[in-house]
């Protein structure tokens, strides 16, 4: 069994605030250890469930040296190998070869979700809503089309109430969550202490792979559009000229059409953010 694990940072117990996920703040190197260590409940989990190859992928962009480089290498699971410093949905090594099943650990809500803990959609400078075929998503709705569109399944959702409540709503209510904190506003939550989280985390992880069908593979319905809501107009000229993309300039959104999403997300998504 082949497992692929998408990782970010803002959905770990004991993470509440950007001073723990960005690179240079003073208390990163605690984000870093806390979020590592749920990356490895999820490993011990699908190690018990029988995988015999994980790769976990490093999503969180700290900034600086540190995009998609948040794990620390000496504390993590010796059974797993990781992918770091690669663009963000631009891994598909192992969904191309036959991932059985993505498990996804520590992500956030969508923008303005009022009870999600640090939510936001992918920047909130550049853009600040997407809509799959005209539905409000956010980035766990990217990641879960870029396994869809390779046939692979995700079975697992770890984070605040708010992303596991967006999590089934997307994917149905046979998905496996463990929410790790509630979140009482953007900025503060009631959380379970990472000692109990990990072990939530490694059960789920347990329990979500042993019916790798109870989730369908997520794909919009073809042909798809993407639209994104640019925050500024000077930004809308990142868009402008490219192909398979449409400007509306009265209501600063771009809309990316293509017959699968794949092709439709290449060509709206271009930023290193
Ligand atoms: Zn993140």
């Amino acid at each position: 069994m082949k497992i692929h694990i998408m990782c970010d940072m803002e959905g770990v117990s004991g993470i509440v605030t950007w001073g723990r996920v960005g690179t240079g703040k003073p208390m990163y190197d605690e984000g870093r250890r806390l979020y590592t260590e749920e990356i490895n409940a999820a490993v011990r989990g699908a190690l018990r469930a029988g995988a015999e190859e994980i790769v976990v992928i490093d999503g969180h962009n700290a900034g600086g040296d540190n995009r998609y480089n948040s794990l620390l290498p000496e504390l993590l699971h010796p059974a797993c190998e990781w992918v770091a410093h690669h663009p963000w949905t631009r891994y598909t090594e192992l969904l191309e070869t036959g991932a059985d099943a993505c498990l996804m650990v520590g992500y956030h809500a969508r923008a303005h979700t009022p009870d999600g803990v640090l939510s936001h959609t992918i920047t909130s400078v550049k853009w600040h809503n997407l809509w799959f075929n005209g539905e409000l998503v956010g980035e766990i709705a990217v990641n879960a089309a870029l396994c869809g569109h390779y046939g692979c399944p995700v079975l697992l959702m770890t984070g605040d109430v708010a992303v596991c409540r967006e999590a089934k709503a997307l994917l149905g209510e046979e998905l496996t969550t463990v929410a790790v904190k509630k979140g009482l506003s953007r900025y503060s939550a009631r959380q379970i202490p990472p000692l109990r989280a990990r072990d939530m985390i490694e059960e789920g992880a347990y329990q979500a792979l042993q019916d790798l069908d109870a989730v369908a593979p997520y794909r919009p319905a073809s042909p798809v559009t993407i639209t994104a809501q640019i925050t500024k107009s000077e930004m809308v000229e990142d868009f402008r000229g490219r192909p398979g993309l449409e400007l509306d300039y009265d209501t600063l959104k771009v809309h990316s059409r293509a017959d699968d999403w794949k092709t439709a997300w290449d060509q709206i998504w271009h930023w290193e953010v």
